[in-house]
């Protein structure tokens, strides 16, 4: 692999076919089954001020879906590593979205036998994309609870970053419909489970509840959950009705695209006190592990 220049193709880089590209570069075959059946697996970390946020986690997390969805790639670990430092590095970008994407392949045509298609490995860099803009947060977030009900962990394992999410998607056109700027949506019990790029929490009587399954174990998912045990704030992983959202004292979305964005409303419902103490101590927690050495990797290339 070569070296990359600084801002070589500012404003954002594509890693394909083995180097580092212009972001129209960004394509993939249509008779990939990445694009024909949502075959595919990804993972989203972020770098904000020219550091890697945990991304010894979205690597595990990364390599780990792989492994479930019995697909190969033909980088290891340090170089996917180096891989996705050269992309922000070609892009020019302090903050950025940087994706790493595997998808099943071509496969001979006429095949059905996934086994026989080679898989694609991608990567990019594009600049950071917030779930709601720092605008849209100061404004307050109106969350609409969809009753649409997720694909079933039974069905897809969520734990494998997926884009199986027309569900979500058509949930976020109900929130539109009603006037609000995004939505989560339910499993088959009536629990909330998650939402477009992000899990939800919520907070009564000082104690902060999340669900336990059926969801992607978001990063920052995983950030907030340590950070409630440093804090000594009490949490409990379970089953939470999606009726108890709208009857909870705090509501909160954690995303890498955003870390924890506190909810302003539900369906239009506004909380009385927002954002909530215990949201920002968690947010202003989440922001200030960012100078944490542990989780800090500073972009070179
Ligand atoms: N749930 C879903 C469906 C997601 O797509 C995402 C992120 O894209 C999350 C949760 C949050 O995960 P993370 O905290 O790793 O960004």
């Amino acid at each position: 692999m070569r070296t990359v220049q600084r801002g070589e193709f500012e404003g954002g880089s594509v890693f394909i076919d083995g180097d580092w590209k212009p972001l129209s570069e960004a394509k993939v075959s249509m008779f990939d089954w990445g694009f024909t059946r949502s075959d595919v697996t990804y993972d989203v970390v972020s770098a904000w001020k020219g550091a890697f946020f945990r991304l010894d986690d979205h690597l595990d997390r990364f390599f780990a879906s792989l492994d479930k969805l019995h697909m190969r790639i033909p980088y290891g670990r340090a170089e996917v590593r180096r891989i996705l430092h050269g992309c922000v590095v070609a892009g020019g970008l302090d903050d950025a979205y940087v994706a790493m994407v595997c998808t099943r392949g071509v496969p001979p045509r006429g095949a059905r036998d996934p086994r026989l298609a080679t898989n694609r490995f991608y990567a990019y860099a594009l600049p950071f994309v917030w779930i709601a803009h720092p605008e849209k947060q100061a404004a307050g977030i109106d969350l609409h609870v969809s009753s649409r009900i997720r694909i079933a962990p039974e069905s897809v394992d969520p734990t494998i970053k997926n884009y199986h999410w027309i569900d979500l998607v058509l949930s976020m056109f109900d929130a539109y419909d009603r006037g609000a700027d995004t939505s989560c949506v339910v499993d088959a019990q009536g629990n909330v489970a998650e939402g477009p790029g992000f899990n939800v929490f919520l907070v009564k009587d000082g104690i902060v509840r999340t669900p336990g399954r059926g969801v992607l174990e978001g990063i920052s998912r995983k950030t907030v959950i340590e950070l409630c045990g440093a804090l000594g704030i009490p949490l409990r992983v379970e089953a939470v009705p999606a009726a108890d959202l709208a009857r909870a004292d705090e509501v909160f979305l954690s995303s890498t695209g955003g870390g924890v964005l506190p909810i302003a409303k539900i369906d239009g419902q506004a909380f009385p006190r927002w954002p909530g103490p215990v949201t920002k101590r968690l947010q202003d927690a989440y922001w200030a592990l960012h100078d944490d050495p542990r989780y800090r990797d500073p972009v070179v290339g």
